[in-house]
């Protein structure tokens, strides 16, 4: 009875902690399991259907072959794509983390619509689990009040200045070293919150990953309840995702650290900006 009971239930994995700390490359990872699809990052979904923005396959959602079906399900007659929208981009904000974490507040109308995007998903595309790797912790938060989800959330953190290195890249969303240390400050801060008060929430390095990958799946197949021995591919396909960085451009992709930082930022930075994120970078084991 419990077994059928949890099976009906829409199981996400949702990838959180800050942008730059590698969830597109995780996410990809995952993907090639047979038992889990990855969708991206969700909060751009509506944005994605409203504005006609691209798949990572290059075609627009409604030409998608693994989106089309679902949209065409999802918005029917009087779906009121403009109102949703704003709506769940203004509930994922920064600013509501706080106030979720103290009383868990829903809002009804965000509830019975992340239901019917998910409900339709999982009509769609059979696998059991699928990976949402939005990070944004309100979002996080907010799935999680809903029982018909099962959700396992993976706090993936990097050393700063892997990410001050990779939004100083040609990416969507650029910053500049301060706003990235504050940034990175926010976000690890509430990050490290919810991991501690929640033990669905797992912490995994992204260092740790890149350099022994299978050892940090089978860590992440644990958390999940699910028994699997974790072969790893030699390469991995880009499934049709949503958002995400520059990587999903690639057909296929290989697990590989960047450590561009230590060469592109100089020395005297590397520490100024070690310093800055202290508390993170000691908590999690950085060395200068
Ligand atoms: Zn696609």
């Amino acid at each position: 009875m419990q077994k059928a009971e949890s099976s009906k239930k829409i199981n996400i994995i949702y990838l959180l902690g800050p942008g730059r700390s590698g969830t597109t490359l995780l996410a990809t990872v995952l993907d090639n399991f047979s038992n889990i699809c990855t969708l991206g990052e969700m909060h751009q979904f509506l944005e994605h259907l409203q504005d006609e923005k691209e798949c990572s396959c290059g075609k627009k959602l409604e030409r998608c072959p693994y989106w089309s079906d679902i949209i065409s399900n999802l918005v029917e007659k009087d779906f009121e794509l403009d109102y949703y929208r704003n709506l769940s981009e203004n509930l994922e904000e920064h600013h509501h983390i706080p106030l979720l974490l103290i009383t868990n507040k829903e809002n009804k109308s965000y509830s019975i619509l992340q239901k019917k995007i998910f409900n339709n998903i999982k009509s769609f595309s059979k696998e059991k689990w699928k990976v949402d790797s939005s990070k944004y912790i309100a979002r996080y938060l907010r799935l999680k009040q809903q029982k018909e989800f099962n959700v396992k959330g993976i706090y993936l953190t990097r050393d700063v200045r892997g990410v001050i290195n990779s939004f100083h890249k040609k990416v969507q969303t650029p910053k500049k070293p301060l706003s990235a240390i504050l940034y990175y400050l926010v976000i690890n801060f509430f990050s490290e919150v919810v991991y501690r008060l929640d033990k669905n929430v797992i912490k995994v390095k992204y260092e740790d990953f890149t350099q022994n990958p299978e050892k940090i799946l089978q860590r992440i197949f644990n958390h999940l309840g699910e028994q699997k021995s974790v072969k790893l591919p030699e390469s991995h396909a880009i499934p049709h995702i949503i958002g995400g960085n520059r990587m999903k451009r690639n057909k296929m992709i290989k697990i590989s650290e960047d450590n561009a930082w230590k060469k592109n930022i100089s020395r005297k930075k590397q520490i100024i900006y070690y310093f800055c994120a202290f508390p993170f970078m000691k908590l999690n084991n950085y060395k200068l």
